[in-house]
């Protein structure tokens, strides 16, 4: 028996500038239930992700451009339709954003609407610019003025008299016409050198910030070729952005990165280069799978107790072991006496996070270090097993053979090429990434093959390797790749060290550069 289906809503929802992090709880869990989500050029489609069943609709610029009127319509048919729309608008949807028209015309249908406010873009522009709009110290008026409506617009003409004399003033889609706002405002009485800060695509991770005055401003955003979005403040209050200014300050701020690891892998190296000021590509290279043929992997997992040591060379050795040991019908018990060993500390902390300690885990990251411990203690008639990747480097099981040690060597899971789409590999050749992150060697081989060989040529004049150890760095090397980082910690921390410390310039191994 179903349910009769509830009739439907719009609700208006305020998407915030761009940064996803400034949406409302409120509009994320209305994102969560939509069934169509309505949205903006302004808003970050990322926001998308939130409804990743719904009808995708953008309204926004070029081919996708609908008139206001077919917008409306659009938004009552789909309410009456019974469905929940989620009309995601930029900043939001009362500032200059025409949420009024569609409210009256949801009104005007009979369609039910709610209104969730976002974050107006002066107020984040503002915020990210390290602009304090209404400091005590300047004045205690804030105004917000669009520069988009002629003087003789619906509603009357703007009252720049009023305007001049407010403490900050803040215009909205003012690009077109700043030359015509400014001479108004001085007209008014506003003196030529009043400061003016520019915000182009605020909060966005390539946000740019332009300082001028009012008298100058036209023209130094022409010689700037700053182009819209932005958001013009005007007032004393900009003067104390070399003081607050903190956005743009953060040490990655600027940098486009791809991130060659798996999407499961990703995770946590993006959000810390975000946190500081990066823009991140995901760029995955490889997907994990079960190895094709699962039956020796079972059987050691069977013998498991017939083995000294079990060494562990990845997470992902963690993960797919231990799923297979569960599938096996067995639990961590089946170690029994076998002692276990990981290469380095993300390794060990998955094995933690699921209920086992690690025996043994090297002073440095590398299969190199891991051995010279084992050497030290001697390995002659010890039993090992390794459980790890199909295709791996053979420095551990050779050498522990030639020390008189039995290794078995089994394919605990297997690597296989990552869709990314035909959009992001053209972003990435023609050179829209100032640096890419390599993980493995295998990031290396598996990026390279994304490319045509002369599209891999013409990106590596303008992408730089950042690489997680020396042995990656090698293989970026011959392949190519300018190395402008290669990290002295073999782990992710690490590598976001060696990056941050590149780029304020206290890096060690610097010799390669990405533009700014
Ligand atoms: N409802 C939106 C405003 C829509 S009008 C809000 O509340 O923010 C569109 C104008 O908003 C643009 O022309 C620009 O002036 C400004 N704007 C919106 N997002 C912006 C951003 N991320 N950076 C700079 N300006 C932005």
């Amino acid at each position: 028996m179903s349910l009769p289906r509830a009739p439907g809503i719009v609700y208006l929802v305020g998407a915030g500038p761009w940064d996803p992090g400034l949406l409302t709880l409120r509009g994320r869990a209305l994102l969560e239930r939509a069934d169509t989500v309505v949205y903006d050029y302004l808003a970050n489609p990322a926001l998308l992700a939130y409804a990743p069943s719904a009808n995708h609709i953008l309204v926004g610029e070029g081919a996708s451009r609908r008139s206001q009127d077919e917008i409306n319509r659009l938004l009552v048919e789909r309410g009456l339709a019974g469905e929940v729309v989620v009309r995601l608008k930029g900043g939001d949807p009362f500032v200059f954003g025409r949420g009024g028209e569609e409210a009256f015309a949801l009104a005007a249908a009979g369609v039910a609407f709610e209104v969730v406010p976002g974050v107006t873009a002066a107020v984040a522009c503002a915020a990210y610019a390290g602009i304090p709009v209404t400091h005590r110290a300047f004045g205690s008026t804030l105004g917000f003025v669009t520069g988009h409506e002629r003087a003789d617009a619906e509603g009357g003409p703007v009252d720049w008299a009023a305007l001049a004399r407010l403490s900050t003033i803040v215009l909205y889609m003012g690009a077109r016409r700043l030359g015509q706002v400014c001479a108004a405002l001085i007209g008014a009485g506003r003196a030529p050198s009043t400061p003016v800060a520019l915000v182009r695509w605020g909060t966005r991770p390539d946000q740019r910030t332009l300082v001028t005055t009012l008298g100058e401003a036209a023209a130094a955003v022409d010689a700037a070729g700053l182009t819209p979005p932005m958001i013009v403040i005007v007032g004393e209050v900009v003067t104390l952005r070399p003081a607050v200014s903190w956005y743009e300050r953060r040490v990655l701020h600027g940098l486009r990165i791809a991130i060659t690891r798996s999407a499961g892998q990703a995770g946590p190296l993006a959000e810390r280069l975000e946190e500081l000021g990066a823009e991140v590509v995901p760029f995955p290279t490889i997907e994990f799978a079960k190895p094709a043929d699962p039956a020796p992997l079972e059987a050691a997992l069977r013998a498991l107790p017939t083995y000294d040591w079990v060494i562990f060379t990845s997470a992902n050795g963690v993960d797919f072991g231990l799923d297979a040991l569960r599938a096996a019908g067995l639990d961590p018990r089946a170690f029994g006496a076998a002692r276990i060993a990981c290469i380095g500390p993300a390794t060990a902390r998955r094995l933690e996070e699921r209920g086992l300690l690690a025996d043994r885990v090297p002073p440095t990251f590398v299969a190199e270090a891991l051995l010279e411990t084992f050497l030290a203690d001697g390995v002659a008639g010890r039993r090992f097993l390794l459980l790890r990747a199909e295709v791996a480097r053979e420095v551990l099981p050779e050498q522990l053979r030639a020390a008189g040690a039995t290794v078995d060597v089994v394919t605990t899971y297997r690597t296989c090429p990552a869709t990314v789409s035909p959009e992001t590999v053209e972003r990435v050749a023609s050179g829209g990434v100032d640096l890419v992150t390599f993980t493995a060697s295998s990031t290396v081989r598996h990026f390279c093959e994304r490319f045509e060989p002369s599209q891999l040529a013409a990106l590596q004049t303008r992408t730089a390797a950042v690489c997680i150890g020396p042995v990656t760095a090698e293989t970026a090397l011959a392949a190519g790749f300018r190395i402008a980082v290669t990290a002295t910690e073999f782990t992710i921390p690490g590598l976001v060290d060696a990056l941050a410390a590149w780029r304020s310039g206290r890096g060690a191994n610097e010799n390669g550069s990405a533009s700014a």
